[in-house]
């Protein structure tokens, strides 16, 4: 379109150069013609004209004194009237002579003509004389008089000719020039036309041009919503009528761009967003996408009200509907986050602080379900960062401990190792890595958080061996946040350097998510590690995004199948499907397969049928501090010397 656009103006600015030249060159050329036309005209009025009616004059003169001579020959008028009309007839020639001078000169012209009359009055006195006495030679002067007058009037006519020829000429010019004239008028009034139409073409594609770009300004590329900008300006322009502001979030997106890429998440994205859009604008809500997965929508109503609520399980129904995209079914929820305007903040600030506490609830309490802001929020958002504060200081004042749980092989029912689970005792209260590992990840200790535990399973991994004289595995869980980190691999070396345990007893458990940012990096990072002597597992299999192409590509020993899908697999048969699939599947690549939170002997059974070659969970052993997982260590190696 700019392309177009600028070739049309310069298609414009010649035109407009035409106009200019074009009315230029005729009002020159007008000018031009008009003073030719009045250069001529005024000698046509000033001369000829008069001198054709003097022309006229002489010849009727001249008519009415051959007339006279006639009638005084036939003796139809006296001597004395012939006298009185001869010397009227006389004035008149002399007078009419008079008045041509001006316009014919003192030149030949006039000379013929007053030569030619002086000859007809000089026969004059010899024709009085032989009228009434001698007719014969009366008549033959008449005769001789005549022929003068007859040539006379000849050389009058073609006098009268010239001046005839002269007005036609001047017309005919005239005429030409308004021709002229005229023609240049059309072209010039049609360039004018041509240059308007362009000028109204070019006008019109620049303010579809301008349109484009205002919209452009105002709205996301890649979805066509409004975006953060166009959402703030509305927020802060909001009319003080009650509204709704909700911050929504597709849950765990990362993971399907972890697993499909960039480029399929984009389409994703386009889809789900244009879901949104149309359910929100259902109930007439105005949608903004503000970055990655994050949606704000915008009502004019209360939270309160019935309609929002149905508004939004239509918006959360649209989302949860399964999205076909290029043959994958990508199965999506929204978390959301909703204040009231003005209740719950009068400024944009306050608003989208609120909003975003509701949201942040809405996605610990799991995700997938809406939050609405109350000040308890406030509070909890306020106890997060006490406890990010104390969480901060929890390795220094060694509030930190491992337990370990025992896995086993199903094949003979011996301990294969111990998985690493970490908890924060405070005040004598054990706390949950599910409540505080997400509060790490997002504040960045997880790092520090994470070479502890490694450093811790390390030393233990020496202690136990040093105590048994057995090689003891621990796997340990990575973060994607402490796997991306830069130096990870650095620390790992150094760890194995200082404390010389067998790298293979060491197993690092990652999940699907670490190929979310960068999945070749990811992969590379896997292989130096493999390179290390390190043992890789795959964490929660099968909750994550990630594609069999790329799962072929992880150069890992073990699949851990994620806890939902064995706690229902006797109940649901498809959830059995999946794991029995898994397990084909991680075999079919080569890997060993362990399923977690095995908490019954009929689990157990099940699982030993589909050849899965580990299990863990409470049903072989809950997780045990270290000086238990000792004990049962020792005992499992007794029974195993047995
Ligand atoms: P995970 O790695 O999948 O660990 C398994 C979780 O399942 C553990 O919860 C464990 O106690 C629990 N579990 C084991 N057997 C059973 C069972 O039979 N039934 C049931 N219902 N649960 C069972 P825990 O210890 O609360 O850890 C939760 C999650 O926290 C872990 O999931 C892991 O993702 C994370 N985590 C734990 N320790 C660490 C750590 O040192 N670093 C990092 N980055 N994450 C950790
Ligand atoms: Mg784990
Ligand atoms: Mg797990």
């Amino acid at each position: 379109m700019p392309h177009t656009i600028s070739s049309s103006r310069r298609l414009i600015y010649i035109l407009l150069l035409l106009v200019i030249t074009a009315s230029i060159t005729l009002s020159v050329f007008m000018e031009r013609t008009a003073h030719n036309i009045r250069r001529n005209e005024t000698p046509l009025l000033n001369h000829t004209i008069p001198q054709m009616r003097y022309l006229g004059d002489f010849e009727s003169a001249l008519l009415r004194y051959q007339l006279a001579l006639n009638k005084r020959f036939t003796e139809s008028i006296t001597p004395e009237r012939f006298v009185f009309l001869e010397n009227m007839g006389r004035g008149e020639l002399d007078a009419s002579l008079a008045q041509l001078r001006p316009s014919l000169g003192d030149g030949p012209e006039l000379g013929a003509l007053r030569d030619g009359y002086q000859r007809i009055v000089a026969l004059t006195p010899e024709f009085e004389r032989h009228v009434g006495n001698d007719s014969a030679a009366a008549r033959a002067v008449l005769v001789r008089m005549n022929e003068e007058v007859k040539q006379l009037r000849v050389r009058i006519d073609s006098l009268q000719q010239a001046v005839e020829d002269a007005i036609y000429d001047n017309g005919g010019m005239a005429h030409r020039a308004i021709g002229w004239i005229t023609g240049l008028v059309h072209v010039f009034d049609v360039l004018a036309l041509v240059t308007c139409l362009f000028m109204l073409y070019h006008v019109r594609a620049r303010v579809r041009v301008e349109d484009e770009l205002s919209h452009q300004a105002r709205h996301d590329p890649l979805t066509g919503l409004a975006h953060r900008r166009s959402f703030e300006v509305r927020l802060a322009t909001l009319p003080p009528v009650p509204h709704v502001v909700v911050l929504g979030t597709i849950d765990r997106f990362s993971r399907i761009i972890g697993g499909f890429g960039h480029a399929f998440g984009d389409r994703v994205m386009i889809g789900l967003a244009a879901r949104i859009r149309g359910a929100a604008e259902r109930s007439g809500g105005e949608v903004f996408r503000l970055d990655g997965a994050n949606f704000a929508i915008l009502f004019r109503m209360e939270c309160s009200d019935p309609a929002f609520a149905e508004a939004l399980s239509g918006l959360r129904d649209e989302v949860r509907n399964p999205y076909d995209c290029e043959g994958h079914e990508i199965y999506t929820t929204l978390s959301l986050g909703a204040v009231n305007y003005p209740q719950h903040g009068a400024n944009p600030d306050a608003l989208l602080r609120n909003a975003d506490a509701a949201l942040q609830a809405a996605r610990k309490a799991g995700g997938d379900r809406v939050e609405i802001y109350s000040q308890q929020l406030n509070a909890e958002a306020g106890e997060r960062l006490d406890m990010e504060a104390l969480l901060r200081h929890a390795i220094e004042r060694e509030e930190l401990e491992l337990h370990y749980q025992p896995q086993q092989a199903l094949h003979d029912g011996g301990l294969v190792g111990f998985e690493a689970l970490l908890r924060w005792r405070r005040h004598g209260k054990l706390i949950s890595p599910a409540e505080f590992i997400p509060l790490a990840e997002e504040s960045g200790l997880i790092v520090s958080i994470g070479n502890w535990v490694l450093e811790e399973a390390c030393r233990q991994i020496s202690v136990w061996q040093a105590e048994t004289g057995q090689r003891v595995a621990v796997a340990v869980n990575i973060s994607p946040r402490q796997f991306a980190a830069p130096g990870f691999l650095t620390h790992l070396e150094d760890l194995l350097a200082t404390t010389h345990i067998d790298p293979s007893c060491l197993e690092l458990e990652i999940t699907e998510s670490v190929m979310v940012e960068d999945a070749e990096a990811a992969i590379a990072l896997l292989h130096r590690l493999r390179g290390l002597g390190l043992k890789l597992a795959i964490d929660d299999f099968g909750t994550g995004y990630s594609s069999l192409a790329y799962l072929s590509r992880f150069p890992i020993h073990k699949l851990k199948i994620d806890q939902s899908f064995v706690r229902n697999m006797h109940a649901v048969s498809e959830q059995g499907a999946i794991v029995q699939a898994t397990i084909g599947l991680g075999h079919s690549l080569g890997l060993t397969v362990i399923a977690e939170g095995v908490e019954s002997e009929a689990q157990r059974a099940m699982l030993s049928n589909w050849r899965c070659d580990e299990i863990q969970g409470y049903y072989y052993s809950r997780p045990l501090p270290a000086a238990s997982a000792l004990n049962f260590l020792e005992g499992s190696l007794q029974l195993q010397a047995a």
